[in-house]
């Protein structure tokens, strides 16, 4: 072949870096939360996520796609999943990093904050293998309803051990849990639910249920076990359906099809079928929606935290790329526009890291009667604003990349891959209005004003829009907490919440600008419009 031309100007990937020690709003925000926390553990992670042999395994997990097996050749029933090689490493790396259910048995000060950063950083990495170990984790104070269970599962959920097999519990080095609400006819209104739980005994786990029916939506379905709800003669119940039962026999669980999703490909999601399964009643029978909701409360935490994390990797790719690419002779970043993009998206990242952060660790200091009611309020406020800002986010960062953005192809294609996840975190696990409304619910428990105020109160005096803020939030709480207007309200708690404590973490440039476009309206409808007050230099340099 002659040559034709020369290849210039286009972007070496963004590769083997420390997902921490590039990512300055992560360090600052994690050193403000807890000053105490060694970073070293982190960083090893954030450089083993972040290298070129991981970053194979994402893209080969995401290509190659999971298959389903219903039967074997042999025409008996299989009900498994069959993943990549990529997959299992993933999951190892992800499981053997403690982001599952290891947080619970860790007695160290800051697990959760700790294992919350983790899984920031593993989400830059592969969202998709998330899943399942979001559900390991989040099932703990949910299971805690059945002692005998949580007896003899604790040590296996909690394992760094992955074992990826199915097989009995008591055999295995290591457990994965998931969970399944969601039917045909409705998954935000869990009382349509028509799966049925008939009583069949008790044994050492407790009473036991014999379910029919179905669920519409059941990832990550070679879990181990999962919290299911099903309608029992007492009413709608939460209850452990493992996929072997204790003496070795596949539980009723059939794997009908799996999902044609939008993204998330290396995750398996499926539509499964209840037949006579076996489960074991968890929490009070009847009670099934709040005991279940311990799980969602957690996973909804992981969805403000997957968000962040892939903020922070849209924004990497963008600064990667817009340093390196020329325009118009100047190296993009120096562009006068594109700085106001850039500045203004490395803005909406630092916000979602301190915000998903603070939730994280409120939820580990809840023995602490304030950090217990912030984390019920900041849960669906960062749920749905993190959340909701994502895949505008995702689109922007992408369009800083230019054509590239948009193949699938070489390091870009994770830009690609992160835009179709961005839209998951705000559907699952509550969407963004089941969010809004749940908010709602928090606010009318104990004294949601003193406690979003003791929030508050270290960050006055530091912007007029700010304390002007602050001081509407008794009215705001009054006037808005209604139904119609519940979105806005969660928007305006958020943004005030996140330049509270921006105000505390970052430095004065970001914290004004902030204050400034979100708070005090200098801003657009679009990024990129942050406008002369705002020192995009200095906001890019922290970047
Ligand atoms: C890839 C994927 C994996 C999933 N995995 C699981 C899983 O493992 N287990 C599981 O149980 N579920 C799973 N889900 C299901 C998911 O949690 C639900 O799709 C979600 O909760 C919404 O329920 P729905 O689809 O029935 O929509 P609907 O409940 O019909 O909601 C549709 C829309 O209406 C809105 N809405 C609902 N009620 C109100 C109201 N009162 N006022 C205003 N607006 C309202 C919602 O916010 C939403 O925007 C998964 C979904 C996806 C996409």
């Amino acid at each position: 072949m002659t040559v034709t031309h020369e290849v210039f100007n286009q972007v070496e990937p963004l590769s083997g870096h420390d997902l921490l020690g590039s990512d300055r709003s992560l360090q600052d925000t994690l050193r403000h939360l807890a000053p105490a926390l060694d970073q070293a553990p982190l960083h090893a992670l954030g450089r083993q996520w972040g290298s070129a042999p991981m970053q194979a395994h994402a893209r080969l997990a995401q290509v190659h796609r999971p298959v389903l097996h219903t039967h074997s050749s042999q025409g008996r029933r299989l009900d498994q999943v069959e993943f990549h090689p990529s997959y299992h490493a993933l999951m190892q790396a992800a499981i053997g990093a403690g982001l599952h259910g290891s947080a619970w048995q860790d007695a160290a000060p800051h697990a959760h904050l700790r294992r919350a950063a983790g899984f920031m950083m593993f989400t830059q990495l592969e969202p998709s293998v998330l899943c399942p170990v979001s559900m390991s984790y989040a099932v703990m104070p949910a299971l805690a309803g059945n002692a005998a269970i949580v007896r003899d599962w604790a040590a296996g959920l909690g394992s760094r051990a992955y074992d990826p097999e199915l097989k009995a519990w008591s055999l295995k080095a290591g457990l994965t849990m998931g969970m399944g609400m969601t039917e045909k006819q409705g998954g935000s209104d869990l009382r349509a639910n028509t799966t049925q739980a008939r009583p069949d005994g008790s044994d050492g786990w407790g009473q036991r249920f014999r379910l029919t029916g179905h669920k519409w939506f059941f990832s990550a379905p070679m879990c181990d076990a999962f919290l299911v709800l099903a309608q029992s003669p007492a009413g709608l119940s939460c209850l452990f359906l493992p996929r072997v039962l204790p003496d070795g026999q596949l539980n009723g669980l059939r794997i009908e099809r799996l999902k044609d999703k939008l993204g998330n490909h290396a995750n398996a999601s499926s539509e499964v079928e209840f037949d006579q399964a076996q489960a074991w009643l968890v929490g009070e029978e009847g009670r099934g929606v709040s005991q279940i909701l311990e799980m969602g409360t957690l996973t909804r935490l992981d969805c403000a935290l997957g968000t962040a994390g892939l903020m922070r990797a849209a924004l990497s790719l963008a600064l990667n790329h817009t340093r390196q690419r020329q325009a118009f002779g100047k190296a993009l970043i120096d562009q006068p526009l594109m700085k106001q993009v850039l500045a203004d998206l490395a803005l909406e990242s630092q916000a979602a890291t301190a915000l998903a952060l603070r939730l994280a660790h409120a939820i580990d200091q809840s023995d602490q009667p304030h950090e217990r009611q912030l984390a019920r309020l900041l849960t669906p406020i960062a749920k749905f604003w993190i959340c909701k800002r994502g895949s505008a986010f995702a689109q922007e960062t992408m369009e800083c990349l230019g054509g590239n953005g948009y193949v699938e192809e070489g390091g870009q294609g994770l830009m690609a891959r992160i835009y179709r996840e961005m839209p998951l975190n705000s559907i699952w696990e509550g969407a963004g209005n089941i969010m809004a409304l749940d908010l709602l619910r928090g606010l009318r428990q104990g004294d949601a004003l003193a406690c979003l105020q003791q929030e508050l109160a270290p960050s006055r005096g530091c912007h007029a829009a700010l304390d002007r803020a602050m001081d509407r939030l008794p009215v705001m709480l009054e006037e808005m907490a209604t139904p119609d207007r519940a979105r806005r309200l969660a928007q305006e708690l958020a943004l005030l919440l996140q330049a509270g404590l921006l105000t505390q973490i970052a430095p004065e440039a970001v914290w004004q600008a902030f204050c400034e476009s979100r708070l005090a309206g200098h801003w657009g409808q679009a990024f990129g419009m942050l406008g002369p007050h705002a020192d995009a230099d200095a906001i890019l340099a922290r970047a």
